[in-house]
């Protein structure tokens, strides 16, 4: 017994149909992009690119002085567990 190929399934969700629109480059503002293009040329692309890591770079700096802002806490905790364990042994 052979099944005959079942209908293909249309994906949930559904495939969208690309709007085309004119867009501008987010860089420079002034060229209009093409298609897929991210940046009108080069230079505007590594601009994009920079600005990027830099906002990354950023989040992170900001992600690092969250926990070093935690660390410093935990640390006065500490400090503090260790007085009062200090004060325990002697007494
Ligand atoms: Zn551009």
């Amino acid at each position: 017994m052979s099944t005959p190929h079942p209908e293909p399934q249309v994906p949930a969700g559904g495939v969208r149909t690309p709007v085309v629109a004119s867009r501008q480059c987010p860089v420079c503002l002034k060229n209009s992009l093409l298609g897929e293009q991210t940046a009108c040329s080069a230079r505007c692309r590594r601009e994009r690119s920079r600005q990027r890591v830099a906002e990354r770079q950023q989040l992170r700096d900001q992600e690092v002085l969250a926990l070093l802002e935690h660390a410093e806490r935990l640390e006065a905790r500490a400090a503090a567990l260790r007085a009062e364990a200090c004060q325990l042994l002697r007494t």
